[in-house]
């Protein structure tokens, strides 16, 4: 425990730090000075500090740490007043709102930053000030950022991070000019903004009149206003260049939707509107996590389910994930505006929306599945402000690879923990080979740099993988590069690209086994309507095919034969399955899948069909599961690199639940048999997750599924449908 703490200045937050302080018992003694003696008796009467000092010399000496919390222009005073009474031992901090000056202070005090002397910022405040005001909670939550100097004392940064840690806060560090530089744009910036306004708004003649209709809106941006002016004052002061930086951008931004006003430039209004409303939700998102970064935090998800009655009715899952990524990938590549509907409102497929708003495309929606895109042509696209973040998706990832390869500017490509150990090597080497410059990470994933500007020429690729989005990759680098791009593959992937392609208008040779794309060819704006997806399907196919009395269709579902492997797989062991209202949508044969439960069998799984169920395989392994007999399977090593090692995460789960599975080299054995309710975890992949659920509705007791958050990359609203086909299923987020 630290023995004493000082803070000096009795303020906002010099008082707030030291109730914390005192309630979290950080020290033994916290200490207060202030050079209005009612301020400190006001803090002792509070009990805001344990002792009240109106002279310097009296307690500098025996504090351990002294915390500077007056206003940023004081420093240098007070540091100097300070200075004749400190002990070697003592660790200084501050808690000013620039951090250059306080620097600057320090050295014209001290001649050099002292090693104990450690700046501190916290990103915590309100419009009140004054001891009156303290909070113990105002930190609790909110971000502290230590800048610590290169030759500052890392005990003493830990100590000071370790006193604010105490209060609740999350305490970073960055450099002292990164947070100048940060702070210009996020905080003094809008504050700025909020007084200028409020003062123009006050000058105008019936400004009376005007405020007494103010609405939400009004109170919500001017809030800031009400702050302490002279802090204000001081902080323009203190950080002139970086606020004037920000200024300037601002007004430029301002001119230009300024500019689209007077033009009457509709597309122009909405890119702005658009794409602010989706920049604030994705910071939205970033600020309830940990700012500063770009994985979004995300509650713990678990499922618990019991075993079910029969499953009955219609329902309808969602639009098709990999054919709602490449609607919008060339929609914002063609001429002209583009409708989608139907399209997927999952995590992965909105980072795909958000890559390509972050390139300047003009998206409307999503809302209700419905998309509308303003797209930029081929060489349309706009340098990305910052690194592609895909979060989850891999075919973002991937296909995004080839179509920015052949662009004129660079870009990086980002994913989360999961997504950056997948292999995008298979990507990057043929993208090479067509003049493309582009690196993968360590272990060959993701960041992914790319450098543009390079023009690329068609190659003849023979695939050694049989993977769609390589192809797909290939296939949209191929519309750029000169010659015909040929991709032939190992087996039959699925082939929405090409179905994609042929809606916007581009022509491509399809052979059994190879497809061939020439460059030089515009895509057309359309109209597509996006079917729901199998893979969501299959979850509900195969819980219905396993519990006794189960009769349900699911509507309008997308059965391309490159995707419908699993209604072949089932249909082999036994399921009773019929497609009714046969159809098509957008180039995509769809139908209602009608089906009735019929005890399954195990069988051994045809090779060929194996890529065309490839995502499918965690519900067939609960099929084989529930079957009477062995399946075998070969030929799935993909599994392996998947959003988990899938064949692990299945073994694992269902050994767990009782059933036998072998696994040796490619080969896989399960022996059906009884499902025994036990607590399993899907390893944070979405298909892992849904597929257990689906074993536990014939477990003979509860399933608990841990790690279930991800099931919003692909169908956040899974639970729901489940509940609604007659799965006796809960979310528990915590
Ligand atoms: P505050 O409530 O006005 O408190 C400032 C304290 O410093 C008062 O006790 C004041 O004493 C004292 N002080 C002022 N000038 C002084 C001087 N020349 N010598 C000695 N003491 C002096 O202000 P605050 O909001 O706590 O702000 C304090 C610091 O926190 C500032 O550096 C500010 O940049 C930073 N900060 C503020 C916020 C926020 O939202 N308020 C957020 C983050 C950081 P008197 O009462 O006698 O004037």
């Amino acid at each position: 425990m630290v023995n004493r703490v000082l803070i000096i200045g009795l303020g906002l937050i010099g008082g707030s730090l030291a109730k914390a302080l005192k309630k979290k018992k950080f020290a033994k003694i916290v200490a207060g000075y202030d050079r209005n003696p009612d301020d400190l008796q006001q803090g002792l009467d509070l009990g805001i500090i344990d002792e009240g000092f109106s002279d310097l010399a009296e307690v500098v000496a025996t504090a351990d740490i002294v915390v500077l919390a007056v206003p940023v222009k004081a420093t240098e005073n007070v540091l100097a007043a300070i200075k004749p009474y400190l002990s070697p031992a003592t660790v200084i901090t501050d808690v000013g709102s620039t951090k250059a000056n306080v620097i600057l202070a320090a050295q014209t005090v001290f001649g050099t930053v002292p090693d104990k002397f450690i700046p501190g910022h916290p990103i915590a405040g309100s419009e009140k000030s004054g001891v009156a005001a303290a909070d113990e909670n105002l930190f609790a939550k909110h971000k502290i950022i230590l800048t610590p100097l290169p030759e500052s004392d890392e005990s003493a940064t830990r100590l000071i991070a370790r006193m604010w840690q105490s209060t609740g806060a999350e305490v970073l560090q960055m450099g002292v000019e990164r947070h100048d530089e940060v702070l210009a744009a996020t905080s003094h910036l809008p504050h700025i903004l909020a007084f200028s306004l409020v003062d123009t708004l006050a000058k105008e003649q019936d400004s009376r009149e005007i405020f007494r209709y103010a609405a939400g809106g009004f109170r919500d941006f001017t809030r800031i206003a009400a702050s302490d002016p002279t802090m204000w004052h001081d902080v323009c002061v203190a950080n002139k260049q970086e606020i004037l930086n920000q200024i300037d951008n601002f007004t430029d931004g301002l001119a230009t939707l300024r500019q689209a006003i007077v033009a009457s430039d509709s597309q122009s209004m909405l890119g702005i509107f658009t794409r602010a409303k989706s920049a604030r939700e994705h910071f939205s998102k970033m600020l309830t996590g940990t700012a500063y970064s770009q994985n979004s935090h995300k509650s713990q998800v678990t499922f618990h389910v019991h075993s079910a009655a029969p499953l009955l009715g219609r329902i309808r899952v969602p639009g098709d994930k990999s054919i709602s990524h490449r609607a919008v990938m060339l929609g914002a590549l063609a001429e002209g505006i583009t409708h989608i509907s139907g399209f997927l409102e999952s995590e992965d497929s909105l980072a795909t929306v958000q890559a390509f708003r972050d390139m300047g495309v003009v998206i409307e929606g999503p809302h209700q599945g419905r998309v509308k895109i303003y797209g930029v042509g081929l060489q349309g696209l706009y340098p990305p402000p910052g690194p592609l973040y895909l979060g989850n998706s891999g075919t973002s990832l991937r296909l995004l690879s080839g179509l920015l390869a052949a662009q004129a500017f660079d870009s990086q490509l980002l994913g989360d923990n999961s997504l950056s150990k997948r292999p995008m090597e298979r990507v990057a080497e043929p993208l090479r080979k067509m003049g493309a410059s582009i690196q993968t990470s360590e272990g060959g994933g993701a960041p992914v740099v790319i450098q543009g500007g390079q023009q690329l020429s068609a190659i003849e690729y023979q695939m050694p993988v049989a993977s769609a989005q390589v192809k797909s990759c290939l296939l949209l680098a191929g519309l750029y590069a000169t010659g015909q791009t040929r991709i032939q593959q190992p087996a039959i992937t699925r082939d929405h690209t090409e179905r994609m392609l042929q809606n916007f208008g581009v022509q491509l040779t399809i052979e059994d086994d190879a497809v061939t794309i020439a460059s030089g060819q515009v895509l057309k704006a359309t109209s597509i309507e996006i079917p729901a997806d199998i893979s969501s399907a299959a979850f509900f196919i195969v819980a219905a095919a396993i519990n006794p009395g189960s009769d349900l269709v699911i509507e309008q579902v997308g059965v391309n034969p490159s995707r419908s492997g699993v209604l072949k797989i089932l249909g082999l062991m036994g399921a009773d399955l019929t497609l009714e209202n046969p159809g098509m949508l957008s180039g995509e044969p769809v139908a209602d899948i009608h089906v009735r439960y019929a005890p399954l069998r195990g069988i051994t799984i045809p090779d060929e069909l194996v890529s065309v169920a490839i995502d499918e395989f965690p519900v067939i392994f609960v099929a084989a599961a529930a079957a009477q007999g062995v399946t075998c399977l070969s030929g799935v090593s993909e599994l392996r690199y998947k959003e988990s090692d899938r064949i692990e995460a299945m073994q694992e789960g269902l050994l767990r639940m009782g059933i036998d599975v072998t696994v040796k080299g490619d080969n896989i054995l399960i022996c059906g048999g009884v499902l025994q309710g036990a607590k399993v975890s899907s390893y944070d992949d979405h298909r892992i997750a849904m597929a257990f659920a689906v074993a536990g509705t014939i477990a003979n007791s509860e399933v608990v599924i841990e790690a279930c958050s991800h099931v919003a990359t692909s169908f956040p609203e899974f639970v729901d449908v489940a509940q609604k086909a007659g799965i006796r299923i809960n979310k528990e987020e915590t």
